[in-house]
């Protein structure tokens, strides 16, 4: 074991992390925190500091820390067969056996599964089939994708592009061009105070066709939108939000992108987002929740309308030119099997629905009569506090304030992991479907004293 001051040179020396303020941490103004371990809903930093972690990782460890059966399952399938690949028609038991329990799992009128590694690159994949399938209809104008802003769907080229936070555009000249932004249904935020939810909705689908009838429909080949916004707040839609935006989209013949990246495999108390929210997409990305983050895993599952276009493609032009090496890697496959089998076998998803309303309602308890709470939300295990200067006008605070991150830090001080999101003053919440009514409520009681000490 390396000492801890070797640990701290090395890790500044030479470590890149990820979304860091990367001078503030050389110069030690950003705390590293090296995890040691972790059980349950709880993980444990070198100092001994056990954490309840109500944000699950990344919104990923969906049936908690220290499962077994999916470490064995992991060892069985390293000391048997670690690697091999998937291009050509081979596979391996767990990969296969993992793509038939997907589509059990998915919506009807869903096909076939393409496995990734992470949410990004099966975003990438979904484009590049939307793409393919439009060649294939001989459509080449009929390329241009609509996200959501406040959207999140990964950071690669295109699909950082797709990514609707000004954060993540920065400084990177993504290459923006086949990429439409469309409102954020975002009722807490609309312009128009004097709006209805049911109203929003509608004035959210006229904008997406406004949108369209402004591009021309053929020019757009997809729209892409998390059943729940994440990244961007937590921020479940308007009621019938979903059904305007599908009448819309099967009226211009746009193919719709469901990215269950967090939503799938449970997190809103259904199986997959699609499932709540009645939507029927013709692709899905998952990723997270497929494996709980015990490996890393993405797919991308194909609906039956493309996936006769694809075959019908191959057949004119040979096989399709799309493969990573790790596609279907048997380590991740083996993990996701188990995982699924896990959340079966334990009701993880019929928790997530109980307790994660049990959790919502906690927080409206702790947090509603608070002045500058100006929202409390989520669906399921996802939830969000938002905070405020000024209840009545919605006033941000200050950004230089931070109050997001100060409340975050004053709530990890008591013991429990909230995310500060991205982009305003919110407070974001995904713990593992395995949480207990106590712990929810604990997460709730610590969060009102942490906003009680900063604001
Ligand atoms: N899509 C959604 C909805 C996400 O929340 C994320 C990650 O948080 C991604 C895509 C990208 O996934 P990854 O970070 O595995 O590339």
């Amino acid at each position: 074991m390396l000492r801890n001051d070797q640990l701290d040179q090395w890790d500044r020396d030479n470590f890149f992390h990820p979304s860091t303020h990367l001078a503030e941490f050389a110069r030690g103004n950003v705390p590293n925190r090296i995890v040691t371990g972790g059980q349950g809903c709880h993980i444990e930093d070198r100092e001994g500091n056990k954490l309840l972690d109500a944000f699950a990782g990344l919104y990923c460890v969906n049936v908690g820390y220290g499962r077994k059966d999916i470490a064995e399952a992991i060892a069985d399938q390293a000391r048997e067969l670690a690697y091999y690949h998937a291009y050509v028609g081979h596979g391996t038991e767990a990969s296969i056996t993992l793509s038939k329990m997907i589509l059990d799992r998915a919506p009807k009128g869903m096909s076939k599964v393409y496995f990734g590694l992470s949410g990004s690159d099966a975003n990438e994949t979904n484009i590049k089939l939307v793409w393919y399938y439009n060649n294939i209809l001989g459509r080449p104008e009929k390329k241009k994708i609509i996200s959501r802003w406040r959207g999140y769907h990964g950071s690669g080229l295109m699909t950082g592009s797709l990514t609707g936070l000004e954060l993540f555009h920065k400084k990177f000249d993504l290459p923006l061009t086949q990429v439409i932004h469309t409102e954020a249904p975002y009722y807490y935020r609309r312009d128009n105070l004097d709006l209805t939810p049911e109203q929003f909705t509608a004035h959210c689908a006229a904008e997406l066709e406004a949108l369209i009838e402004r591009e021309g429909a053929d020019t757009i080949a997809a729209f892409i939108g998390e059943p729940v916004l994440g990244t961007g707040g937590i921020v479940p839609p308007p009621p019938g939000y979903w059904e305007a935006i599908q009448a819309v989209l099967n009226k211009h013949d746009i193919l719709l992108i469901a990215d269950e990246v967090v939503t799938g495999f449970g997190r809103l108390g259904t199986m997959m987002g699609s499932d709540h929210y009645g939507l029927k997409p013709d692709l899905i990305t998952i990723a997270k929740g497929l494996t709980s983050a015990y490996a890393p895993l993405s797919g991308s599952i194909v609906g039956d309308k493309m996936w006769k276009v694809l075959e019908q493609g191959t057949d004119e032009n040979g096989p399709i030119g799309h493969g990573w090496t790790y596609s279907a890697h048997p380590i991740g496959a083996a993990a996701g099997v188990a995982n699924l089998k896990l959340l079966d076998e334990l009701n993880l998803v019929q928790n997530a629905g109980e307790v994660g309303a049990h959790f919502q309602k906690a927080l409206h308890d702790a947090l509603d009569a608070h002045p500058n709470v100006g929202e409390v939300r989520g669906e399921g295990m996802m939830a969000a506090v938002e905070f405020v200067a000024d209840r009545d006008s919605r006033t941000f605070f200050d950004p230089s304030k931070k109050v997001g991150p100060s409340v975050a830090a004053a709530l990890l001080s008591r013991g429990v992991i909230g995310r500060a999101m991205p982009q305003g003053d919110i407070l974001g919440f995904a713990p593992p479907f395995c949480l207990t009514r106590e712990e929810a409520e604990e997460v709730a009681g610590k969060t009102a004293e942490a906003v009680k000490e900063v604001l």
